[in-house]
């Protein structure tokens, strides 16, 4: 789903994504994108934050609420702490504007492949009193379920993984992220904020989630001798 305002850009985004081969429902306001999402779900969804009826953080919270459907924030705001508070609200991805249908395809087709399910069916892993099912995408700490969005979920997956081993943010960003070329280490630093606040604990008094300085980031079991 394209949800912006602009019929030119609407016009050529959903023209230029056609020609790729992605089925395209195009929608110019905020209360259109909900009601056509609550109606006809869709794979992914191109924001555009300014939009005459709605803020598109409010519409990206609604999209939200309905479901984990991947949104890619289409924005004319290349300000960072937007850009950052937008990833926070649990946008996917962002591409300012102006961009070329070739680049959000490229965001696209990331995006899906890092919320499409895998084939296999990977193994439920535990550290301490975390255990992680990929497969229902549950988890819970002491028994307890957790609420976790589907970034976090991703970059808890990954680093209990690789459990005991300090793992660096571009590669957090490389492979949760999908961003090989890189990105801000904010937005990692951001969702690791969030993972600790789930996790009931602090960067100050780390349990799980330990940051090596200059370095990056490891998940250890708390209980286990170090
Ligand atoms: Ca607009």
């Amino acid at each position: 789903m394209v949800v912006e305002d602009d019929g030119a850009i609407r016009q050529a985004l959903t023209r230029g994504l056609t020609a790729v081969g992605h089925v395209v429902t195009p929608v110019a306001q905020g209360a259109d994108a909900v009601a056509a999402y609550a109606s006809a779900p869709v794979e992914v969804v191109i924001l555009d934050l300014g939009l005459p009826d709605m803020e598109g953080e409010s519409v990206l919270g609604v999209l939200r609420a309905l479901g984990d459907v991947p949104v890619i924030v289409a924005t004319a705001r290349d300000d960072d702490r937007d850009v950052v508070r937008l990833l926070d609200a649990g946008a996917d991805d962002y591409l300012v504007k102006p961009f070329s249908v070739a680049q959000m395809d490229a965001r696209i087709r990331a995006v899906l492949r890092r919320t499409s399910q895998p084939q296999d069916a990977p193994a439920v892993v535990s550290v301490g009193e975390i255990r992680l099912d990929p497969r229902s995408r549950e988890v819970t700490l002491a028994g307890a379920p957790l609420e976790l969005s589907r970034l976090e979920f991703d970059l808890l997956h990954f680093l209990m993984q690789r459990a005991g081993e300090v793992v660096t943010k571009p590669a957090l960003l490389a492979e949760v992220w999908r961003q090989p070329w890189g990105g801000a280490d904010r937005t990692v630093d951001v969702h690791l904020s969030w993972l600790r606040r789930k996790l009931g604990e602090t960067a100050a008094e780390p349990r799980y989630l330990v940051s090596v300085r200059g370095v990056g980031v490891k998940l250890v079991d708390p209980e286990a001798v170090q």
